[in-house]
């Protein structure tokens, strides 16, 4: 088989690649390790900058977006029994949008089946060769019969344990990390939120998030032990848990609805830096991991893929490798700002163990952010989303 861009994973990332590449006239091929129906059952992000609105309705997927989604002025900080309602829309004229990433990639899904472009599911052994010069391969494993694409490019839009960024020689890549001694216990229940914007609580007893993916499904998650198990925590032991740290105001209106997914996520701070390689591109959780404390990492992917396509789309055009070559610096500066930011929300909102300066650090800068109009119209800015690089940097 021959393409022009062979795409690895059908994440996110790498289906609103192929989507706008399609609507380029630019072939690809999506390889994608697991089957559609295990990557449709994953339960990941569920906030959305205005940009990445912008960007899946450029990508003519945001029919059911516009009639399902819930749109949010504002998100609240729960802190030593008050609740600041930052008011996002007044601070920034913007807004976010509340949607699953599940349903982002359904959407995406159904438009690249009725498009006929083609996707590879349950694809085996992925492996990419040659893309030091000026070609590519990639090679897989189908029902076990052996494949391989051709192609002039290959994306690597895999995610953190993908196999593009692990193919990379480990000189070529500079690696920036931080991991946290602390993960998230996520609940996914269906009720009607109780809350009408997402609460981010610091407590004494550890951070708590009030979310939501649906008028009738609730996501609530609490800082947990890295050690700790799903199995460790019954339905009823999460909410009691969770009304301890959310604050006062909010608590009393908590259910004890029955979950329908319970998982623990690790936190982590990740940049494998530069996002290309010859012919081989780096996009999304291949390159980068935000802690999901700032709700970037969903939006980070669609950034790098916007940049991505606009370069690949530009060398086919106007046979320029310009915007190839700007590629990975270009996606850096946005990527480093959102690992600022979600660094920031995570070092303000958790307990840290054994870190008592560390804790009056946070009393401190949480008292600021409460009375300070100033502080919150940066935290504003940063929620929902700083604006695109342009190519070229003009
Ligand atoms: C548990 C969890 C909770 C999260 N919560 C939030 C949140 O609340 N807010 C937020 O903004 N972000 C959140 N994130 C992050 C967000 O979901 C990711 O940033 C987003 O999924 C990135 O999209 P992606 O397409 O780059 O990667 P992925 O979604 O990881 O997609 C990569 C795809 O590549 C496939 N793949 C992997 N290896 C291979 C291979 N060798 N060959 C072929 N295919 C392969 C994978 O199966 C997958 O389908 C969360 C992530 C996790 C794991």
């Amino acid at each position: 088989m021959r393409t022009q861009v062979a795409i690895i994973g059908s994440g996110p990332a790498g289906l609103l690649l192929g989507r706008l590449l399609e609507l380029a006239c630019v072939q690809s091929v999506i390889l994608e390790s697991r089957s559609r129906d295990y990557v449709l059952g994953r339960i990941r992000a569920g906030v959305l900058e205005s940009g990445t609105v912008e960007l899946l309705e450029r990508a003519g997927v945001a029919k059911r977006l516009h009639e399902e989604a819930l749109v949010h002025d504002s998100c609240g900080i729960a802190f030593a029994g008050g609740q600041l309602s930052i008011d996002l829309k007044g601070l920034t004229g913007k807004s976010v949008t509340v949607y699953g990433q599940t349903e982002v990639t359904h959407d995406l899904m159904n438009a690249r089946a009725a498009s006929g472009a083609p996707s590879v599911y349950e694809a085996e052994d992925v492996a990419l060769h040659d893309f030091g010069g000026t070609s590519a391969r990639v090679s897989y494993r189908h029902q076990g019969v052996a494949h391989e694409v051709a192609c002039d490019f290959i994306a690597g839009c895999d995610g953190f344990h993908g196999v593009s960024r692990r193919s990379i020689p480990a000189s070529a890549l500079k690696i920036f990390e931080r991991v946290y001694p602390f993960g998230w216990l996520g609940l996914l229940s269906d009720v009607p939120p109780p809350w009408h914007e997402l609460i981010y609580a610091n407590s004494d007893r550890g951070f708590a998030l009030a979310s939501l993916r649906s008028p009738t499904r609730v996501r609530c998650y609490v800082q947990c032990s890295l050690e700790d198990r799903v199995e460790n925590w019954s339905d009823e032991q999460f909410w009691d848990e969770f009304r301890r740290r959310i604050g006062d105001e909010m608590a009393a209106r908590v259910p004890n609805a029955p979950s329908i997914e319970k998982s623990i996520a690790p936190l982590r701070s990740f940049v494998a830096e530069p996002l290309r390689f010859g012919r081989l591109f780096l996009a999304g959780d291949a390159a980068h991991i935000v802690p999901p404390t700032g709700a970037k990492g969903l939006n980070l992917a669609a950034s790098d893929v916007l940049y991505l396509y606009e370069s690949l789309r530009s060398f086919y055009r106007e046979k320029s490798e310009r915007g190839l070559d700007e590629y990975s610096p270009r996606c850096l500066k946005r990527i480093w700002r959102a690992e600022r930011f979600s660094w920031w929300m995570t070092s303000q909102l958790h307990r840290f163990p054994d870190d008592a300066f560390g804790r009056r650090m946070q009393e401190t800068e949480l008292e600021y952010l409460f009375e300070s109009r100033a502080a919150q119209q940066s935290m504003a800015e940063n929620y929902v989303g700083l604006p695109f690089e342009p190519m070229g940097g003009s």
